[in-house]
């Protein structure tokens, strides 16, 4: 099923066929941040207004095969393929999956995000909202796996994804009758898995997987969701909350990189998004110093393919830019030409970047690398400048910030809300995260953050995420509401936009001595109610 020629699949099944829930099989849209509210829950807006307008499934091929799939699914579409033979493999949207599983499928293969909901941004934004039950994506997870379709003829189900340790750690794997979790990259482990299926051999429970030598690693051979395409793999960091920090380091070759561009822009996916940990890594030399040279050649050559309408970097790390300000001065223009984003009548590129903490201290234990070549005495100053750089190049970064490490202290949270301050007149916009532990990193024993456990001053932190975002995108609210009439006179209630649904409540229970959670609200209410009233709010 490899080449899509419009051909009806065949009516006894493929034999191997791929699949995701509909939240993984959607483009959101074209917007890669919106994708994030796969992690919001389920009660606030029902679910089949959302796979209508939020999350619309992908189109299909000629044959009922999916346009457009995950990249990572893609990578073992393409793997598969070149084992197997493309009339053995099918990938398919879960809505069209009686078209292709029947007699002679021998195994389901499917890729996950978050099929539990255990994500740090699905434990997050599910908790904050303080109701609603489990998140979306986990919700259309189980949706997929008791679909009676996976099990009618017998087929082997195998799951893998970033998220597939979610379902081995909330132990779900029997109750969902998952035959074979995959863990890490699929490239080499996984092609045996499928082999053993395709014979009808019995297959490991769970697997952790051997990473697969850079030659193994194949180009995909059909359009991947946002257009994604893989520029680096792996982080030699060494944060101990992140598993891609695991994996070894690598760059793709430029031709490599420039093929599946190709491929996804003739296809019309409009979206380039670079995958990669850091995209200051590629090439970059084993001191982390970047290579503004590779990264300028990169960017503009990608710039050039004919059909690209929209590059999205995924992920920056700050130090980098500190090091080469006239790299960010080659890039940024290139960027933001080709930025999605428009925020109070400004385009702007933006980019995640982690910042995690302003805590020194926590900054030496657990994130040794990430200042790096810097000192983690200076991390304030490097993140300080490099948001400068990047906002005098118009990118407008997406800062992380990991809420609850383990034994993270006041003081340690005064020095992440001193770094805010320091920020205050920036151009970023903050994701905070409450800390959660994976189960394919160094820190897979450590518990997780919940808000029962947050401080007030952890507490005080998020509200100062959010207003700050508020007072980023006031402009654009003001926008969007100046079609109704009367305004001025409405705009005092309707003072607030959709992504305000984010919406968190706190207040401190002197009695309980606790932060307690009240119902959803806006996040101006919050804010301007501060009860925590030791650090100004700006
Ligand atoms: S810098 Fe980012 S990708 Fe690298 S180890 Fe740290 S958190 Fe992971």
């Amino acid at each position: 099923m490899g080449q899509k020629n419009g051909a009806a699949p065949p009516a006894q099944g493929v034999p191997i066929v791929l699949t995701g829930s509909a939240t993984d099989m959607s483009d959101f849209k074209l917007s890669p941040f919106r994708a994030f509210t796969g992690g919001f829950p389920t009660a606030i807006i029902p679910r089949f207004l959302l796979r209508k307008y939020w999350y619309p499934r992908v189109p299909t091929n000629g044959d009922s095969t999916a346009k457009f799939a995950p990249y990572g699914m893609r990578k073992i579409e393409a793997s598969l393929i070149k084992e197997f033979g493309a009339q053995k493999v099918a990938v398919a949207h879960p809505y069209d999956l009686k078209t292709f599983v029947g007699p002679n499928t021998k195994v389901i293969g499917i890729s996950s995000m978050e099929p539990a909901g255990t994500g740090f941004v699905s434990r997050t934004y599910t908790s904050l909202v303080g109701f609603g039950g489990e998140p979306v994506a986990a919700a259309e997870f189980r949706d997929l796996i008791t679909n009676p379709i996976l099990r009618k003829w017998g087929a082997k189900i195998v799951l893998g994804g970033a998220g597939a340790w979610q379902i081995h750690r909330t132990k779900l794997q029997k109750k969902y009758g998952i035959d074979c979790i995959v863990m890490g990259e699929g490239e080499k482990t996984a092609i045996e898995i499928f082999r053993k299926a395709l014979k009808g051999e019995e297959l490991p429970q769970v697997v952790e997987t051997e990473p697969p030598n850079p030659e193994e690693i194949c180009p995909i051979m059909n359009p991947s969701i946002f257009g994604t395409v893989e520029i680096t793999r792996g982080c030699g960091r060494g944060c101990k909350f992140c598993s891609p920090m695991m994996r070894r380091c690598h760059s793709f070759p430029l031709e490599h990189i420039l093929q599946e561009v190709e491929l996804n822009a003739k296809n019309g996916t409009q979206m380039i998004i670079l995958a990669s940990e850091d995209i200051f890594l590629y090439r970059c030399n084993d001191k982390f110093l970047p290579n503004r040279e590779a990264i300028t050649e990169l960017i503009k050559s990608i710039a050039a393919v004919p059909g690209v309408e929209f590059i999205q970097p995924a992920h920056a790390a700050l130090a980098p830019v500190v090091c080469d300000p006239e790299m960010i001065e080659e890039i940024g223009p290139v960027l933001r030409e080709k930025s999605y984003w428009v925020t109070n009548e400004t385009r702007h590129s933006s980019v995640e970047v982690g910042m995690e903490t302003g805590s020194i201290r926590l900054l030496k234990k657990y994130m040794p690398g990430k200042m790096l070549p810097f000192k983690p005495k200076e991390w304030h100053d490097v993140v300080t400048k490099a948001i400068e750089i990047m906002n005098e190049n118009y990118i407008w970064p997406l800062a992380t910030l990991i809420v609850g490490l383990p034994g993270e202290t006041e003081k340690d949270t005064v020095a992440t809300l001193e770094l805010l301050d320091k920020l205050k007149h920036n151009k970023l916009f903050y994701v905070p995260l409450l800390f959660t532990s994976e189960d394919d990193c160094m820190l897979r024993e450590a518990g997780h953050m919940d808000l029962k456990h947050l401080t007030p001053l952890q507490w005080e932190l998020l509200a100062r995420c959010w207003r700050h975002k508020q007072q980023l995108s006031r402009g654009r609210q003001r926008r969007r509401l100046s079609h109704l009439h009367g305004y001025p006179r409405v705009s005092k209630f309707l003072n607030f936009d959709i992504y305000d649904l984010n919406i968190i409540g706190g207040y401190l229970d002197k009695k309980e001595k606790q932060p307690q959670i009240v119902t959803v609200y806006g996040s101006r209410w919050l804010t301007k109610r501060s009860p925590f009233p030791n650090y100004d709010l700006y």
